[in-house]
């Protein structure tokens, strides 16, 4: 594909869910493009297009047309109002589009008459047959109105979906729907058609949720004589209960994962795999991860999310991150506990134990602060190892402070102990838990000086 876009609405933190509309256009494009949808004055919000912009850097999807591009007014949809203005003038000398006097309250009741009836929701044309004698008394009365398309009767509309394949509607079920609101602005699925022609996308993947739009945008599109984009509609996400992806089962914000500790490929290795299939199975970078995307490779049926395959990628992608990355993933508190010399080992420590910063600033605790009380299991042991043991472990580590196979041989030698019975009261000594990272960076990162004050606080 050319061009794709992304066009969110700043009414909330992005989610899961329209982060991978955002990726999968972002992979798909030879070139990829913002544009802001703050045309709904009373829900957009500044601070939620600062939110995305730095949600969607955060992801590592850039972008090369958007807010942040020469001339960056052209990608608020907010400031673009004069063209959108040239464009309803054109609708309405064609006769394609009138304004409509109804207010919601009519509208409402026309709605409940065609649901009480069983009949689909659809405006009845009302406005449509006004003389314009009357729209012009109206207007001078000082009416508020809408503006509506006129869809055309009788007609058959098609499109080659890019992922379900040739799609069919009959204009005779879609009633005229509104293109400009009572306050002026565009409704969006006017300006967004608009749009994707005046900056020539050439390819729209969206949620499922859309695909009811395409048609009305396609009338649009004709009745301007702009050139449509093609359109590809993604299927849905579910959680892991079946039901579609919501903040009742499980969707986070893109910044909560952030703040959870999730690392941004680790998400985007994820998203990358809900309705699409890729052969590689292993962590992709985000190059990768475009090379390998195909729009064939989408699937049909509802992708499912699940919250385990994202802990699998955290730990791909903290097993794959390098030390800048790890480093600056860490809290600010864990850091100041490393000392400059560990900063490498105790990074080779936390990919491959940890999969978040918490689990790496417990380890710095243990490692470089005062080990602090045992867990139970480490407990035991400790309690079942006699004394001698621990005055052997100290006299070996105090011969060999920096070697630690040396000192594990000599300790062996001291007390005849091996396996299992000589590591884990040294495990336990050492860090207060059974499990954890190999024993020797137990020994070597603390430092001599700790090292032996927590086997000598054993012997008595
Ligand atoms: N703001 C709309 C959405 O995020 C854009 C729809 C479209 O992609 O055309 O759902």
């Amino acid at each position: 594909p050319g061009k794709t876009r992304f066009a969110p609405s700043p009414t909330g933190f992005i989610h899961l869910g329209n982060a991978r509309t955002a990726l999968f256009n972002r992979l798909a494009g030879e070139r990829f493009l913002l544009r802001i949808e703050d045309t709904d004055r009373e829900r957009c919000r500044t601070e939620y297009v600062a939110a995305l912009i730095e949600d969607l850097q955060w992801l590592g999807i850039d972008w090369d047309e958007g807010p942040h591009s020469a001339a960056p007014d052209d990608y608020f949809q907010s400031r673009r109002q004069a063209i959108y203005d040239r464009y309803y003038a054109c609708l309405e000398q064609a006769g394609s589009a009138y304004p409509c006097f109804c207010s919601p309250e009519e509208l409402a009741q026309i709605r409940a008459r065609q649901r009480a009836a069983g009949q689909p929701p659809r405006y009845p044309g009302t406005c449509a047959r006004l003389s314009p004698e009357e729209v012009e008394a109206r207007l001078a009365r000082g009416l508020k109105s809408t503006l509506r398309f006129r869809v055309p009767p009788g007609r058959q509309i098609t499109f080659d979906d890019l992922i379900r394949g040739p799609q069919a509607f009959r204009s005779d079920d879609i009633g005229d729907f509104i293109i400009r609101r009572a306050d002026g602005t565009p409704a969006f699925l006017f300006c967004n058609a608009v749009d994707d022609a005046l900056m020539a996308v050439t390819h729209v993947l969206r949620g499922e949720d859309h695909l009811a739009n395409t048609p009305r945008q396609l009338l649009i599109l004709e009745a301007l004589r702009l050139t449509p984009p093609r359109y590809g509609h993604l299927p849905l996400i579910l959680g892991d209960d079946g039901a579609p992806l919501s903040k009742r089962n499980g969707s986070r914000s893109i910044r909560e994962l952030r703040q959870q500790g999730y690392l941004p490929l680790a998400v985007v290795n994820l998203l990358a795999r809900l309705g699409h299939h890729y052969r590689e199975e292993a962590l992709l970078t985000l190059a990768e991860l475009s090379e390998g995307f195909d729009l064939a490779a989408i699937g049909k049926s509802p992708a499912r999310f699940d919250p385990q395959q994202l802990d699998y990628w955290q730990k791909q992608a903290v097993h794959a991150a390098d030390d800048a990355i790890l480093w600056d993933w860490l809290d600010e508190a864990t850091r100041t506990l490393i000392p400059a010399p560990c900063r490498s080992e105790f990074l080779s420590l936390v990919r491959s134990n940890c999969l978040f910063p918490k689990e790496a600033r417990h380890w710095a605790e243990i490692l470089f602060g005062d080990a602090g009380k045992p867990d139970p299991d480490a407990r035991r042991v400790l309690e079942q190892t006699p004394a001698e043991f621990f005055q052997a472990a100290l006299e070996a580590a105090r011969r060999h402070p920096e070697d630690y196979q040396a000192f594990v041989t000599e300790l062996k030698t001291l007390t005849g102990v091996k396996g299992k019975r000589l590591f884990q009261p040294l495990r336990a000594a050492l860090s207060g838990r059974l499990d954890g990272p190999e024993l020797e960076r137990l020994y070597r990162l603390p430092g001599p000086g700790r090292v032996q004050t927590r086997l000598a606080r054993w012997i008595t």
